[in-house]
């Protein structure tokens, strides 16, 4: 179970933690963790830190949860920031120093380091050293900084803007899937055991259904529907009681928020349905196109309601269906 003073700061809660802290708590993404749970006994037996870890994917699935699992199962320590966070050579190589050996140093938003430090990270991660120019003019001198062996672990809604020197100095590059319905009511299930919330299997279902594949999400829509279940009803998650709640939040049936359904409407709208490009598509709701791809994108394509083509997104016959317009695209 979870240790009662662990708090969830992220989650801007003091709840007791709704992170899973072992790997075998985390729920779903049955290949990254089959795969890494042999990667972690290998390095374990070796007494070896584990080589570097890349994951990527959207907000909100589990990367952050993931590389503090991961430092449990290795038994070593683990310091977090992010890449904006880092904007001198002096951040990075006192990060790296304080380290125990084989600890781990966990970077969210790495794709948004500074480009120095990323070049700074090379010789670090690939042979534990930086050296670096201290000083200017004639005073210049190079300094060399010899580090404790380390894990860097990565994570990135973007991988695609990380260097390829640096994308390449991962040894295990793990890619975070959408959960599905099933992952998400398990999910939801053990966090409500831990928010000591009743909730029955219908219940947890609607949640998940609604919840866009994300335990992020899940996980803050359960606590809604927790406060409306408690005022309004006699505090038990029914199947009905969930779905209400979730219709007041206007957490629409499949999950979709409120840009996935701006997105769709304009394409059927404005578009007949498409093709249309992403950049214009991204214009239309004052969006950075690089976000609608990684971050909007991905889940449309997986729940079928748009499809790529050579010429566009263009919107499914499910999209039409889930608006209520009828389904009709000319044969181009
Ligand atoms: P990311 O770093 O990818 O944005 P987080 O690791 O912060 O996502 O996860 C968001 C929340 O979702 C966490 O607080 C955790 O409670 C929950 N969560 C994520 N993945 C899982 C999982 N596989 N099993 C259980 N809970 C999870």
């Amino acid at each position: 179970m979870i240790s009662g003073e662990v708090f969830d700061e992220t989650e801007g809660t003091n709840e007791l933690s709704l992170r899973p802290q072992r790997l075998d708590q985390y729920i779903g993404q049955e290949k990254i963790k089959k795969e890494i749970s042999i990667y972690i006994q290998a390095a374990k037996n070796r007494s070896e830190a584990l080589d570097h870890v890349l994951l990527y994917g959207p907000p909100g699935l589990g990367k952050t949860t993931l590389a503090m699992i991961i430092a449990n199962e290795m038994g070593t320590s683990i310091r977090t920031t992010s890449g904006p966070a880092i904007d001198k050579a002096g951040d990075i190589v006192a990060l790296l120093n304080d380290l125990e050996p084989g600890g781990i140093l966990f970077i969210d938003e790495i794709h948004r380091l500074p480009r120095f430090v990323e070049e700074m990270l090379y010789s670090a991660m690939e042979d534990y050293y930086i050296d670096i120019i201290i000083g200017e003019g004639d005073t210049a001198r190079p300094v060399h900084f010899s580090l404790p062996p380390f894990t860097l672990i990565g994570a990135t809604t973007r991988a695609g803007l990380l260097s390829a020197p640096l994308r390449d100095r991962f040894g295990i590059v793990s890619h975070m899937e959408y959960y599905t319905v099933e992952s998400l009511t398990e999910i939801i299930d053990r966090s409500s055991s831990v928010l000591n919330a009743e909730i029955k299997k219908e219940g947890a279902v609607e949640v998940a259904r609604r919840s866009r594949g994300t335990p992020r999400v899940a996980n803050r829509l359960l606590k809604r529907v927790r406060d409306y279940a408690e005022v309004v009803a006699d505090g038990v998650i029914e199947r009905e009681i969930a779905s209400k709640a979730l219709d007041m939040l206007s957490v629409d049936k499949a999950g979709l928020d409120t840009v996935d359904q701006q997105i769709l409407e304009m394409m059927i709208e404005l578009y007949n349905g498409g093709p249309v490009g992403l950049n214009t598509l991204a214009a239309n709701i004052g969006e950075d196109p690089g976000t609608i791809e990684d971050m909007v994108e991905p889940f449309l394509l997986q729940e079928g309601f748009i499809q790529r083509t050579p010429r566009g997104r263009v919107a499914t016959e499910k999209a039409y269906n889930h608006f209520g317009v009828p389904f009709w695209r000319e044969e181009k």
